[in-house]
């Protein structure tokens, strides 16, 4: 049994699927981890840290695609990796397999089994698995660390003897996990903080985090699905939002927004019109801009000047705080590779609910029910 950590391939990926508690973990119960040269470098963990762990190193990518049994990523193996793999060997990471099932082709049909985080179901069993939330938590804080430090004004309120400086104005739209961790961020550095969410329940939470929460009178609609995640709203309803939106854009230093509907394009909440009604210097910080982003403007993976608003739309955020993204994320990843590697051997109980919710792929097939209606609908 090898369990392959590779180098990540991806352009500006900085991140480690396991990082060295869960490599001592997992060889502490006789279980091989070899894991390719410089794995770890931009996540704090060199070749040497490794091989203290009692991982092996090794140079040789081509052997250890072919001869790995267990491969966690964080982002999915490109083609030509994939088609090197065994059949029956297991890939694990943010496949992204709503956003982009085509890039894992080769390995469904080379007989991989796919394992999706994105997928893994949030009930209280899998609290501890949750890598959706621990990378908010990181881009939450990273989002308004950044905002700050271009804001051309301090964030908190100052009384000094040449004067009053009021606090800057933070408004935080979708208070889920990122939102709740940017609002949490933007108080500690001292600012005013407004979020809006669709869902009722953020409300309480938003408050309790000492910001105020801009209610809508959506009429009674149900926002939120039993998942607890925000439904896809109509027009009308989206537009009351916007409304609202805009009038406290418009007194805003810095706008935070991380509004997202899963597997599905992020909402619109700011219009460009409504940057234009925004004052020179401030800050649209577009947390979902890799699902499309919440601002009409908004360019994914690029910062751009509007009207003199500077609009951040990072890619990958959470990369750039590789160390404690990739110590959360690898801590996620070896709770779930607990389920499959319980004796030491690699078994898949696809009776258990959350390897089967995460199953995207096994023996050649795709069996995850939300992965093959995005097929069907992109064929
Ligand atoms: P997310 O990233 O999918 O969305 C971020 C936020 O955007 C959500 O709060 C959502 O309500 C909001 N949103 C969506 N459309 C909107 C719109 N048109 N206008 C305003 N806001 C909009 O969500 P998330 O942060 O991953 O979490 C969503 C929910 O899941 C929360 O209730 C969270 O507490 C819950 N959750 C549960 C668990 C668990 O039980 N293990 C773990 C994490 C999160």
């Amino acid at each position: 049994m090898i369990v392959a950590v590779l180098k990540e391939t991806k352009q500006d990926e900085t991140r480690v699927a396991l990082t060295l508690d869960a490599v001592k973990a997992l060889t502490g119960k006789g279980i091989g981890v070899t894991v390719e040269s410089s794995a770890g470098v931009q996540s704090g963990a060199s070749d040497a840290d490794y091989e203290l762990a009692g991982a092996k190193v090794s140079t040789n990518r081509e052997e250890l695609l072919a001869t790995g049994d267990v491969f966690p990523v964080v982002n999915a193996l490109p083609p030509d990796d994939q088609a090197k793999l065994k059949r029956g060997s297991v890939m694990i990471g943010f496949l992204r397999p709503l956003d982009d099932p085509e890039a894992l082709d080769v390995a469904v049909k080379r007989g991989v089994t796919l394992f999706s985080m994105e997928l893994v179901p949030r009930i209280t069993r899998a609290q501890s698995m949750d890598a959706l939330s621990s990378m908010a938590t990181v881009a939450g804080y990273k989002a308004v660390i950044v905002a700050a430090d271009h804001l051309p004004k301090l964030f908190p309120l100052l009384m000094t003897a040449a004067g009053t400086i009021p606090p800057a104005k933070v408004l935080v739209l979708g208070a889920g996990v990122a939102g709740l961790q940017a609002i949490a961020t933007a108080r500690r550095l001292g600012a005013v903080v407004e979020a809006y969410d669709v869902r009722a329940a953020a409300g309480e939470q938003v408050k309790s985090l000492g910001a105020k929460f801009i209610e809508v009178d959506l009429g009674g609609l149900q926002t939120e699905d039993k998942g607890g995640y925000a439904k896809e709203l109509s027009p009308e309803a989206l537009e009351l939002g916007r409304q609202a939106i805009a009038k406290a854009a418009k007194t805003a230093d810095v706008v935070i927004t991380t509004a997202q509907v899963p597997g599905r394009r992020a909402p619109l909440m700011i219009p460009a019109a409504a940057v234009e009604e925004m004052r020179p210097g401030s800050i649209i910080f577009d947390l979902a801009a890799p699902a499309g982003g919440n601002c009409e403007v908004t360019k994914p993976g690029e910062t751009i000047v509007y009207h003199g608003v500077i609009v951040f739309g990072p890619a990958n955020l959470a990369a750039e705080m590789p160390v404690h993204a990739s110590m959360l994320y690898s801590r996620n990843l070896s709770n779930f590779l607990q389920l499959i590697l319980k004796t030491g051997e690699l078994v898949i109980d696809r009776s258990d609910e959350i390897i089967a919710g995460s199953c995207v792929a096994h023996e050649g097939q795709v069996v995850n029910e939300r992965v093959m209606a995005a097929l069907k609908a992109r064929a």
